[in-house]
């Protein structure tokens, strides 16, 4: 079949809107209409060329929401009809699979970022050239997807499809950091570095389990601001000066946890200097260039710092319940999204890369 997809090629500034040649599901795959995708800072980092080895022509995407259309051989957990929250790939078998860790798949780049399923080959292609795909499993800027049983997961129909694709990255890193891997409970203390769209659904998941203080820093003001609506207590703007003394000014003693969703290895450090004794310092990217951890604050304080990928989460576990809390008013994590038509993503990109939109959601048809 044919389908409408962006299309990442070297060099160009965003993806193109290009017609491509679909396959259909293999045994143990789903044929998806995504109804809509968010953009997420992996897909523009990845466009740019920052990939683990990720090969081009490749079409990204992996927020994607949709209906399932068709079936492959062997598929007994999804029916055609059923609505999906397309999360990453995992091989099911390994270790960290079987513990209903699959962010810790042992085959995760490859599945995740490699471009191409297991045994070589892409469901995409044009005229006969081939086109990469699989991107986290899915490749969700495009009107179908073919993706396997595991990454999709089932969701309730009683909640608008539209606003649920970025529960599959963006809003599970930032809630599963604090419930599933930090595991803040009421009466921490906790403190949040870049309010973006993985930093914004951390404070809302902090004032969830009942955090008592909850600092937002950011060099955004408007981000700042809507923290404060989601449930900071606190903010703090980056460029005002020294971080973890203007942190230690607010709470006394120092913060429980921290939660740093930037790259700049100056936040890595002030993150840790502004923890309480016996404090955890989670992160969930690298720093961008050399950074030396102040080991003698984390032994002298018997602090920790903690790598956490996807939240440390269980898509099938937790995504279903960021969607009860989201039904009962204490998750509202669609105040993050801005609506773009997907002929737009440039637009998308550009907004993003610049701070304008916190998470724009590409709706597929306009
Ligand atoms: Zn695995
Ligand atoms: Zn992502």
């Amino acid at each position: 079949m044919k389908t409408t997809a962006a299309v990442s090629r070297e060099g160009a500034a965003a993806p193109s809107i290009e017609t491509l040649d679909l396959e259909s599901p293999r045994p143990g795959e789903v044929l998806v209409r995504i109804v809509a995708t968010g953009i997420c800072h992996t897909d523009l980092r990845v466009h740019a060329g920052f990939g683990p080895g990720t090969p081009r022509p490749i079409v990204l995407g992996h927020e994607g929401s949709g209906v399932i259309e068709q079936v492959g051989e062997g598929v007994t957990t999804l029916a055609v009809g059923d609505h999906v929250v397309l999360s990453g790939a995992s091989c099911g078998t390994c270790p960290s699979c079987r513990r209903n860790a699959p962010i810790f798949c042992a085959e995760m780049l490859p599945r995740n970022f490699g471009g191409l399923r297991m045994d070589g080959t892409s469901a995409l292609s044009q005229n006969g050239t081939r086109i990469h795909g699989q991107f986290f499993g899915q490749s969700s800027f495009s009107r179908f997807a073919v993706a396997s049983e595991r990454t999709a997961v089932k969701v309730a129909k009683d909640v608008p499809l539209e606003i649920l694709g970025p529960l599959g990255c963006g809003v599970i890193t930032g809630t599963g950091a604090i419930i599933e891997a930090l595991k803040v409970r009421a009466g921490d203390t906790v403190a949040v570095f870049g309010v973006g769209g993985v930093g914004l659904s951390a404070i809302m998941a902090a004032r969830l389990v009942g955090a008592a203080r909850i600092v937002a820093i950011d060099v955004l003001p408007s981000r700042l601001a809507l923290a404060r609506e989601l449930g900071a207590t606190d903010t703090l703007n980056a460029n005002d000066g020294e971080l973890a003394k203007a942190l230690r000014a607010l709470v006394p003693g120092g913060v429980s946890f921290t939660l740093n969703t930037t790259s700049s290895p100056e936040i890595y450090t002030q993150a840790i200097d502004c923890l309480a004794v016996r404090g955890t310092a989670g992160f969930v990217t690298s720093p961008r260039g050399e950074w030396k951890p102040p080991m003698f604050s984390i032994l002298s304080g018997g602090r920790k710092l903690q790598g956490i990928l996807g939240g440390d989460a269980a898509p099938r576990f937790f995504i279903p319940m960021l969607i009860d809390y989201y039904r009962q008013g204490r998750l509202p994590f669609d105040r993050l999204i801005r609506f773009y038509r997907f002929e737009d993503i440039a637009t998308a990109f550009h907004d993003m890369e610049r701070g304008e939109t916190i998470k724009p959601v590409l709706r597929m048809e306009s």
